[in-house]
């Protein structure tokens, strides 16, 4: 790396992005191309002779972004939000600088020691359990994405179970979660050689805003030792993903039953690793008014959630929290030759490639850490409840809409909402707020998604984008609103 030629190209760079965030709203939010798009408009091989940057971002600028959808967009409100700031950008920009590789102490001291500092940092945000600092025996990771730190500890929980009963149990393992848990557990499940069968996805239904019964969740558990399965590992969210309020998010909008609370009891009396999945909502539990949502907590295994989605972080940034780190090492340590050094066989250092899949690893704790710096707490805290008053502000213009229903309870930036088919036929109301969906997105002003519950198809508003303020909630609404008139004119 020559130092002149970064300096230079670096601020380019740095002026094209600063530009692209500058003009952002004249994008269409959601990417307008047809499939296959930049075949058409790139050369089918590489040049040979090198090419200047102003070439290259002449073609970002003509042929990439308009294949972009722009998830940093103020009006992007679909799925759920994936953060980026200046302070995250600034960590990546140096982790990129830098460019080490540490999956073991030795191979940079800083990376290991800082992320580890880091973890307890959020860990203490969070409030979570003392047993899940660094300090004892557990500690924090960073992960690439939640569904990796599923992973990792689904992978721990089964060779704990293995090593005392012997490899044969692992057809008879059972692996417990509500059904409205994210994919990223069956696919755990599909890689730690779980039984198909064995992952069972308990039911869930309006009645309980589609949280886990743990009365359903204790049956389950006796049905299935009393036919010869090994019950191990419970799967608890914390999230509104797709439009559901799941686990700790109770019924109604007080706690009277804290639901994560009693499954983790039943968890800890079946001698079953209870991992609790909070990737979006974990965010929003830096303020004291939201931590109640994982209280329960402290009977947990392992907690993970994704600062990347809703705390200012760049992309990708999973944080995850075990009790016990000896059982994801046992898990995922190995020993080669080539990788041993003095720290590491003196057991005085955390060697984090033995709690992650992959052996490199980038030094993504410095954007944590940054964000962490540059905001405070108190200035994250004002971020997640500008989102929720967005969010509550955005539901209430819904509820005075008698077109419209909100459908699910919100609780934190996620409202779930419809239009009223003029019928009372579901499959006229599915078909209409599909079409509102397409007509929405399709206008390229902002961008929504979908979720079906109960069989009904549903819209999903997600307030996260960092720079979203009310106007572009107002206008967001009015798009909604115009294109559902002309949809019902049009019956
Ligand atoms: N778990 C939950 C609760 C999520 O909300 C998501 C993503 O939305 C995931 C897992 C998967 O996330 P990732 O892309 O980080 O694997």
């Amino acid at each position: 790396m020559d130092s002149e030629q970064l300096r230079e190209n670096a601020h380019k760079m740095v002026d094209f992005i600063a530009d692209y965030y500058k003009s952002i709203e004249n994008f269409p939010v959601l990417s307008q191309v047809e499939p296959g798009y930049l075949r058409e408009l790139l050369p089918d091989s590489a040049p040979n002779q090198p090419e200047t940057l102003q070439n290259v971002l002449d073609d970002v600028q003509a042929k990439i972004l308009p294949g972009v959808t722009h998830w940093q967009s103020p009006s992007y409100f679909a799925y759920y939000p994936s953060n980026s700031s200046v302070a995250g950008f600034l960590g990546e920009m140096l982790s990129a600088g830098i460019n080490m590789v540490g999956f073991s102490w030795i191979t940079s001291p800083a990376a290991t020691e800082l992320e580890m500092i880091v973890l307890d940092w959020l860990g203490k945000l969070l409030k979570l359990p003392e047993g899940f600092l660094s300090t004892g025996q557990g500690g924090g990771v960073i992960q690439g994405t939640a569904s990796e730190s599923v992973l990792v500890v689904l992978l721990a929980a089964r060779d704990r179970v293995l090593t005392k009963l012997g490899k044969n149990a692992l057809e008879k393992l059972v692996v417990y979660a509500s059904d409205q848990t994210h994919s990223a557990l069956q696919k755990a499940c599909k890689i730690g050689g779980i039984h198909p069968e064995n992952c069972k996805l308990l039911k869930t239904d309006s009645s309980t805003n589609y949280a886990l019964s743990p009365g359903l969740l204790s049956k389950a558990i006796s049905d299935d030792i009393s036919t010869g399965l090994i019950p191990f590992f419970l799967c608890a969210t914390v999230l509104q993903l797709s439009g559901y309020i799941l686990i700790s998010v109770g019924t109604t909008s007080s706690t009277a039953v804290d639901p994560l609370l009693a499954l983790g009891k039943i968890a800890k009396n079946n001698g079953i690793w209870f991992h609790v999945d909070a990737a979006y909502a974990g965010s929003a539990c830096i303020c004291p008014e939201y931590r109640c949502y994982i209280d329960g907590v402290e009977e947990a295994d392992s907690f993970n959630m994704n600062a990347h989605k809703w705390l200012l972080t760049n992309f990708d940034c999973s944080a995850l929290w075990v009790k016990d780190r000896n059982a994801l090492i046992q898990a995922l340590s190995t020993n080669p030759e080539f990788l041993k050094n003095k720290a590491s066989q003196a057991n005085m250092v955390v060697d984090y490639k033995d709690w992650q899949i992959p052996l490199g690893r980038r030094f993504r704790s410095l954007k944590l850490w940054m964000v962490m710096r540059l905001y405070g707490l108190e200035n994250l805290q004002c971020y997640i409840r500008n989102h929720i008053n967005l969010a509550k502000y955005f539901e209430g213009l819904v509820a005075a809409d008698s077109r419209f229903e909100v459908v699910t309870p919100r609780i934190f930036s996620l409202v779930c909402f419809r239009l009223l088919p003029p019928s009372n036929n579901e499959d006229h109301g599915n078909n209409l707020n599909r079409d509102l969906l397409d007509a929405v997105n399709s206008s390229g002003k902002i961008f929504i998604s979908h979720t079906v519950l109960s069989g009904k198809y549903i819209l999903r508003f997600a307030v996260g984008a960092p720079l979203t303020e009310e106007r572009h909630v107002i206008a967001a609404w009015k798009v909604l609103q115009d294109e559902s008139t002309s949809l019902l004119g049009s019956l």
